[in-house]
């Protein structure tokens, strides 16, 4: 398989990328790590005149505490450089767990987060665990710069909000007081394997008593979702066991899973009852310490 011809020019600015997107109009696409958008030109599933490189746009590559908004991710960090962040170690481990997770060590080492999002793809490992953790994404052109949250920015199996001049910069996780989080993902081999069943799961505790808890799935629906009649039986109770196992339940019931050569519908919804109960212990143990 080889790359058709295209024109490639590498941004030297947000605004420079935005201004070629908007006048070379849907022919043109960013080229962030190209891990997913390189093949795809190759299996001739798409077929841009024009890359637009934004590779070179440091601004884009940080990963720092900003006071009164959170933890902000640039959005051409590598998956590896989320993986290692001492901030992210400290604030959220369970995103660096999630980084851990992906792919192989080549491709986290090219594939960026902003990319992973952008991608749109129902399996993809990022957005459960950003969702869970109520991230927002900012997406900026020359018309003016928005932030939207992350669980309303997908609209279908590789849609979005994002529009043909917009390029996502970063993601912000929300000083949200949550003090146990968790991704687990299933796929068909230890690494390198997209998810078929993603559960992440982000928790308040006081002692027994959960004060807030959100549960986001991936691989189940045609976006990412929230389970969340799950998470109002939980909130404001103390837990026990029956209340996880029911939780697990409902979240399955949210679940619309579809069948294919990864796995079944039926074993996808069971794997999420299973998932959703491991999840959430794990997160409550967390927040219980
Ligand atoms: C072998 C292999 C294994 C993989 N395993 C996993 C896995 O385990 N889990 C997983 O979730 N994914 C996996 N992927 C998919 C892919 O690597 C990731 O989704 C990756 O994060 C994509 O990022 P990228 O920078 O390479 O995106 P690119 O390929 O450069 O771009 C992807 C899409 O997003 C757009 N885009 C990129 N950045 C921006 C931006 N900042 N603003 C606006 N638009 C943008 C591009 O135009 C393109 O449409 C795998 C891919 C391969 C090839």
């Amino acid at each position: 398989m080889y790359l058709p011809d295209f024109d490639y020019i590498a941004a030297t600015s947000v605004a420079e990328a935005s201004r070629l997107l908007a006048s070379l109009g849907p022919e043109a696409k960013i080229l962030a790590g190209g891990t997913d958008v390189l093949p795809m030109m190759k299996q001739e599933t798409i077929a841009p005149k024009t890359l637009v490189s934004i590779t070179r746009l440091d601004g884009l590559k940080a990963i720092s505490l900003e006071e009164g908004r959170g933890v902000v991710i640039g959005a051409l960090c590598t998956h590896n450089e989320v993986m290692k962040s001492s901030l992210l170690q400290e604030k959220y481990l369970s995103v660096c767990e999630t980084a851990h997770r992906m792919a192989n060590n080549q491709i986290r080492n090219i594939g960026t987060i902003g990319g992973n999002i952008t991608n749109a793809v129902p399996s993809a490992d990022f957005p459960p665990i950003l969702i869970a953790l109520g991230a927002t994404v900012t997406l900026q052109s020359n018309s003016g710069s928005r932030s939207v949250l992350l669980e309303d920015f997908f609209t279908g199996p590789r849609q979005s909000v994002i529009r043909q001049d917009e390029i996502l910069t970063e993601i912000v996780i929300p000083v949200n007081g949550f003090n146990g989080s968790t991704y687990h993902k299933f796929g068909l081999r230890r690494s390198g394997a997209l998810a078929v069943v993603g559960v992440a799961v982000a928790v308040v505790m006081e002692g027994d008593l959960c004060k807030d808890v959100r549960i986001a799935l991936g691989a189940v629906a045609p976006t990412p979702i929230r389970a969340r009649e799950a998470e109002a039986l939980l909130r404001g109770k103390e837990i026990n066991d029956a209340l996880l196992e029911e939780a697990g339940k409902l979240a399955a019931a949210a679940s619309k899973p579809i069948s294919d050569m990864r796995g079944s519908a039926e074993y996808r919804r069971d794997m999420v009852r299973v998932f959703t109960r491991r999840c959430l212990r794990k997160a409550i143990d967390q927040g219980h310490v």
